[in-house]
This record gives C-alpha cells, sequence and structure tokens, in this order.
C-alpha cells in the first residue's frame, strides 16, 4: 500500500495538501512523511494523531534548534553520525533541513571521513533498515523483492557490493554506510527526492576475516563469491532494476577495480548508469586541476604528472584531464598521455616490467625501465604535478614533498586518499614543508593551516561537487546514458564557478554552501549536452536552468489531509 495518495512532486502546486493514505502511529513511524511535533492540529484531528504526541505545536525552526542543540552536546563524531542517522530514520524532512542549514559541519560526519568509522563498526551501531540487501542467495527473485520497496518511482539508486570501502578495503555489507551517505549527499546537494533515492548493498560475501569471525556482522556469513556468479547476480539485479523503475539512474560505488572497470564498461551504453569513483573523481580532480591551473598561469599540457595509485580514481582522473589536454592544446591523446607518470604497489608502471599489467593501467603503461619507489620517480621525472590515490596513509613524506619543491615553485599536491587517516599528507604538512607555495587539495576535509602569520584554505576534491548535479540532470532530461562528456563539462562547470578571490587563498573548489547552485548549473550542462546529443528522453523546456532547478527537493513540510475515500 502506498502511504500517500498523491505525493507531492514539483510539479504539483506548494499549497496543495497531501493525501495521506495511513493513521495514527503509522504516520509517525514513517520518516518520509513525519513532522513529530511539529502536525498542525487540523493535521492530528486528520490522521489520528490526537494525543499521540505533545500538546504544545512546536514550529519548524524550534525542532531545527532542539536538534542542533543534542548534536552539539555530542563529542564523538560517530555518535554524532548515530544522532544523526536516528534523525534520518525517524524525520527526513527534518534531516534534510539540518543537513542543508549545516553543510560545512555534518557533510564530514555523513560522509568521509566518519562514515569510513561508521561503516567499519556498522554492525555494532546499527538501528534501523534502510535501503535493500541482495544476497547471491536470492537469485532468481531479486525483480520480486523489489516489490517490496513500497516507492513507484525511483530517480537515483547508489548500488556498492562492499569491497573497497573508502581506502578501508572489504568491509562487506558494512559497506551500506557509502549507498545510504551519497544519496543523502544527493537530496542535499542536488536536490533529489528523498521517497526517489534507493541505497542498495550487493552481499557477495567478504573475504574480511574479522568482520567473518565478529557475531555482530550482518552480512550473509560466506566469503565472496566467484566471478561467474557474480556477474549473473549483477545482470540480474541491473534487469530488474530495469524492469521495477524503468527511469532509475545507477550509480555504481566503491566497487574494487576489477569488477569496477568490467561493470562500468558493460552496462554504460546499454543503462542509464556510471561509475562515481572512476568519473565522478575524475571530474572533481580535473576541476581542481584547471582551478591550480589559473592559480599557476599554466597549461595542463605543460605539467608533468605523477599518480601515486593506478586504480580507479587514478584512471578516472587521467582519462580526464586527457580529454582537457587534448581540448586545449589539440594534442593527440596518446602524446597526452606521455606527461603520466603512474605508481601502483609494484612501483613504475611501465610496459615491459616485471609483471602482466591489469587492462586498465595498460593506455598508461610507459616504455621506461622499472622504478620500485616513489622518490626515484620524482627524481627522475621532476614533477610538477603529483595525486596521491593510493590508500597509503603518510606516503607523501617530508623528504618526498622537499624534493618535488626543488624542482618547481609552486608544486600542485592532491592526497586525495579517503578517510584522513589515508591521506597521503596532511594539508598542514603540504603547506609546511612548501613554505606555503603548495597548491593542495584532499580528498577528506582539513581544516584551515596558519603558517607565518598567513592562512591557507585547502580545497577539498569531494565528488559531491560533481555527482548530484551529473545524477540531477541525467535523470531530470532522462537521458538514455550517462558519457564521459557530462562529466567533462561538470568538470568545467565547477571549475568555471570557482572564483578569483577563493584561488587567491590557495583553495581551488568553490565554498560547499554553495552547493544548491552548483548542482542545478551541472545538472543543466548536461541536460544542454543530452538535448544537443539526442539522448534526452523529453521535450527542451525554453530555460533549462529554470527547469531544473524547479524540480528541485526542498526540506519543507506538505500539509496533510487524509485521503479520501474511493
Ligand atoms: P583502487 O583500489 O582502485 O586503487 C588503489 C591503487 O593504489 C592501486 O593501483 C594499488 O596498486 C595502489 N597502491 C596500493 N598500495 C600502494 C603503494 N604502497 N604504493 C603505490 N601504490 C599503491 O582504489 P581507488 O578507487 O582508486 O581509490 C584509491 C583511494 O582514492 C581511496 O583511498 C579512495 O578513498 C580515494 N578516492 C578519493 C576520491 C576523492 O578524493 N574525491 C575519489 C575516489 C577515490
Amino acid at each position: 500500500m502506498s502511504i500517500v495518495k498523491k505525493r507531492r512532486y514539483q510539479m504539483e502546486s506548494k499549497d496543495e495538501a497531501l493525501q495521506v493514505v495511513v493513521r495514527g502511529t503509522d504516520v509517525l513511524n514513517e520518516p518520509l512523511l513525519n513532522k513529530g511535533t511539529a502536525f498542525s492540529l487540523e493535521e492530528r484531528e486528520e490522521l489520528g494523531l490526537r494525543g499521540l504526541v505533545p500538546p504544545r505545536v512546536v514550529g519548524f525552526e524550534a525542532q531545527v534548534a532542539r536538534v542542533l542543540e543534542n548534536y552539539h552536546r555530542k563529542t564523538d563524531p560517530l555518535e554524532k553520525f548515530i544522532f544523526l542517522t536516528s534523525l534520518h530514520d525517524r524525520n527526513e524532512t527534518l534531516y534534510y533541513k539540518v543537513l542543508m542549514e549545516n553543510l560545512m559541519e555534518m557533510t564530514p560526519i555523513v560522509y568521509t571521513p566518519v562514515v569510513g568509522a561508521a561503516c567499519q563498526q556498522y554492525g555494532h551501531i546499527y538501528r534501523k533498515n534502510r535501503g535493500m540487501y541482495i544476497s547471491h542467495h536470492d537469485r532468481g527473485h531479486v525483480r520480486e523483492m523489489f516489490n517490496n520497496w513500497n516507492q513507484e518511482e525511483i530517480d537515483i539508486i547508489v548500488v556498492s557490493d562492499g569491497s573497497r570501502i573508502l581506502g578501508l578495503g572489504d568491509l562487506g555489507a558494512n559497506g551500506m554506510g557509502i549507498p545510504i551517505g551519497k544519496l543523502a549527499l544527493y537530496v542535499a546537494g542536488g536536490g533529489i527526492f528523498p521517497c526517489k533515492t534507493l541505497p542498495i548493498l550487493l552481499d557477495t560475501g567478504t573475504n574480511n576475516k574479522e568482520l567473518l569471525n565478529d557475531a555482530l556482522y550482518l552480512g550473509v556469513d560466506e566469503e565472496r563469491i566467484e566471478d561467474d556468479e557474480y556477474y549473473a547476480l549483477v545482470d540480474e539485479f541491473v534487469l530488474a532494476v530495469q524492469d521495477r523503475w524503468p527511469k532509475a539512474l545507477i550509480q555504481w560505488e566503491d566497487f574494487t577495480n576489477n569488477h569496477a572497470f568490467p561493470l562500468l564498461e558493460k552496462y554504460r551504453d546499454k543503462v542509464l548508469s556510471f561509475n562515481d569513483d572512476i568519473q565522478g573523481t575524475g571530474a572533481v580532480a580535473l576541476s581542481g586541476l584547471l582551478g591550480a591551473m589559473r592559480i599557476k598561469g599554466e597549461k595542463l599540457a605543460e605539467q608533468r604528472i605523477i599518480f601515486y595509485g593506478a586504480g580507479s580514481a587514478a584512471v578516472g582522473i587521467a582519462d580526464m584531464i586527457v580529454a582537457g589536454i587534448v581540448e586545449e592544446s589539440g594534442m593527440s591523446e596518446e602524446e597526452a598521455r606521455k606527461l603520466f607518470w603512474l605508481l601502483d604497489s609494484q612501483g613504475l608502471v611501465v610496459k615491459n616490467g616485471p609483471r602482466a599489467l591489469q587492462a586498465h593501467k595498460i593506455p598508461y603503461a610507459r616504455d621506461d625501465k622499472h622504478i620500485d619507489n616513489l622518490m626515484e620517480v620524482i627524481k627522475t621525472v621532476k614533477p610538477t604535478i603529483i595525486v596521491g590515490v593510493s590508500g597509503q596513509g603518510q606516503t607523501f613524506t617530508e623528504d618526498i614533498i622537499k624534493e618535488m619543491y626543488a624542482h618547481v615553485k609552486q608544486p600542485v599536491i592532491f592526497a586525495l586518499s579517503n578517510p584522513t587517516t589515508k591521506s597521503e599528507c596532511t594539508a598542514e604538512q603540504a603547506y609546511q614543508w612548501t613554505e606555503g607555495n603548495v597548491i593542495f587539495a584532499s580528498g577528506s576535509p582539513f581544516d584551515p593551516v596558519r603558517l607565518d602569520g598567513k592562512i591557507y584554505i585547502p580545497g577539498q576534491g569531494n565528488n559531491m561537487f560533481i555527482f548530484p548535479g551529473v545524477g540531477l540532470g541525467a535523470s531530470i532530461c532522462q537521458s538514455r546514458k550517462v558519457t564521459d562528456g557530462m562529466f567533462y563539462i561538470a568538470a568545467k562547470t565547477l571549475a568555471h564557478i570557482v572564483t578569483d578571490e577563493e584561488l587567491a587563498l590557495g583553495t581551488v573548489y568553490p565554498d560547499l554552501t554553495k552547493i544548491r547552485l552548483i548542482s542545478v548549473t551541472i545538472a543543466t550542462a548536461v541536460c544542454r549536452l543530452a538535448f544537443d546529443s539526442g539522448l534526452a528522453g523529453i521535450d527542451e523546456p525554453d530555460d533549462i536552468f529554470k527547469y531544473v532547478e524547479e524540480r528541485m527537493y526542498q526540506p519543507e513540510y506538505p500539509r496533510y489531509v487524509a485521503a479520501e475515500e474511493n
């Protein structure tokens, strides 16, 4: 049974009341409907709530104040996460109001870094169901399981198999924290309606012994399944999504790269889908590098770029930079790739090295001789840019950074590994070891750094700048697919939003508080591209920006009436 007869979606008048089918405690227990103490006396009468909530009708602002008072009483970040999760599970409108009004403070709690700790502890801090879990034991039943989800319209599904959660490795079913967190950012940042989001965890087992030995672990108590069974399950999942929610966009999230690349290739042209770790990361990093080039007054084609790490993020970023160089300088892709040196856990990625290369590394494999450590590569290459995407904390040591700085006045250092403990260096270290001359960005947030009386604001290369806008745009214009071109345009759009004042402070990303404007601007550019390339499934509106903006969710309580009988 649907909980409302008529949902209050974008096209309906804001003044129109929402006809609610359920009554009494069922209303209070449904986070998408619940207003808690803010139900008006009329609504209490209509919906059978008299006596079920305290007598005084409390305004939205007072509810927000109460939440913040309780939130600030907590000092432990994980406790803050648990508190916000409970609010999310109690009253979604209030949750999003609080989150959106305190985005800078709360994004690091609902997403990286604290979501990493929450995933590690998931079975221990678990309170209430959210999202759907599909395991290989559900093979043959996935489509019928989707009937258990009571929303008829889904815009965005974020799905993970928990195999590579941030830089924390295999967390199995505990990885569910990531799809939930990303979708919260979709709502807050991209204006997707909460009821049209669905987090999914594909439980394909875990090879994490600690979790398998943990009595409170909530996933399937087995090691990861073999590839044949794995791909069969993913296929069934994709087909079931297309049948139940044909308009839904699927975002692949935190898969190990041996599955991430094949899944992206398999579905990118057939299904509305993308991989945020590859494409979203590529776009956000390219945008930051375009900002760095503005600061330096140089071109990407003039750079020598080292990647520490050669997985999903590295190749996603490198491919996006190559696209930028080709457009900017007219170089061929092959020539552009010569500006890159990728290192993986074995050292420099070279053609005739000591071992066979995974397919995604091959385009970047160099003709050079193999070097097995970062310091030697830095000495040989004298890079102008170094990007850390290795998941290995504290690997950009003082020696490494000073060696790089010895050859370049304004080194660009992006230490992107998450969460904070895995960052290749801290912001403070990067500024200190380069006498404040670094152009720095990280994956997880760092506080401003004070050095010799000057304040530096480190940028956060947060994928949140990109994926909500891309997802929103692709979903609203009902694009048939999500293309690399959409991510490229998103990167350039984001780069344009960064002001000269922000660059002067050393930060290559805009203020996160502008996220709604960023997302609607990116979504508009994505729609424009979809219309121009014949991918869109709707007629082009006169004013795309306005069309998108009017369809974005705002956390406001609708007025409720009891559903009319019929
Ligand atoms: P991945 O597993 O696909 O790749 C990791 C790479 O690091 C592999 O190539 C591996 O060989 C290499 N590596 C491991 N140990 C190494 C070592 N000691 N020296 C050199 N290389 C080593 O993972 P990924 O998806 O590419 O993510 C990597 C990291 O980037 C994670 O910490 C993730 O959180 C972070 N990330 C950040 C952002 C962002 O900041 N916006 C986005 C995506 C990923």
